[in-house]
């Protein structure tokens, strides 16, 4: 036997309350008994809808509404769809703030990446000038032995370090 889901008494619909095993007319409130075998399944079918939602993530809670939108006539499934299609909902916009916030940190990466390179090119373009200056000074005679050991002593630390943070960087 198939749980009729119109009242055969005044035409109204039907619900189907899984824990008392009947089914209730909407209009004339008269219940008669649902077919255990229609209740174990719409019971299962419950369960499941449910179970999916508890996962909360986007294609439990999209499994779920079908579930629960597939027995609209078992008592409790539309108010439980409703409530999947609220969370769902949620925590779409989760995502999505989530996303912009990962796009707005991507695109300050981008500029700081800009400012660091032209920062560098600046301070190559110094320190070149600077090493011509110097190898200027020094063919003319105008350098002494311990200005020429500082100014080597400073670029090697210089070369050091930019290698060293370089490697920190990883690339
Ligand atoms: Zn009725």
């Amino acid at each position: 036997m198939i749980t009729p889901l119109t009242c055969p008494i005044c035409g109204g619909k039907l619900h189907i309350v899984i824990e008392t095993g009947l089914a209730v007319c909407d209009a004339c409130q008269r219940t008669f008994d649902a077919d255990p075998a229609d209740v174990k399944k719409y019971g299962d079918l419950l369960r499941d809808a449910e179970r999916l939602m508890r996962q909360n993530i986007v294609a439990g809670y999209e499994d779920a509404i079908r579930l629960f939108a597939s027995i609209p006539f078992v008592s409790g499934a539309k108010e439980k769809q409703a409530d999947c299609e609220k969370r769902l909902k949620e925590l779409q916009d989760r995502i999505e703030r989530h996303r912009a916030f990962l796009h707005r940190e991507d695109e300050k990466n981008t500029k700081l990446g800009i400012i660091l390179l032209i920062l560098t090119i600046m301070f190559a373009v110094a320190a070149i000038s600077g090493i011509v200056y110097l190898i200027i000074l020094w063919s003319k005679g105008a350098l002494s032995r311990t200005a020429i050991i500082v100014i080597v002593s400073v670029i090697v630390i210089a070369a050091a370090l930019a290698l060293f943070s370089r490697l920190r960087g990883g690339n």
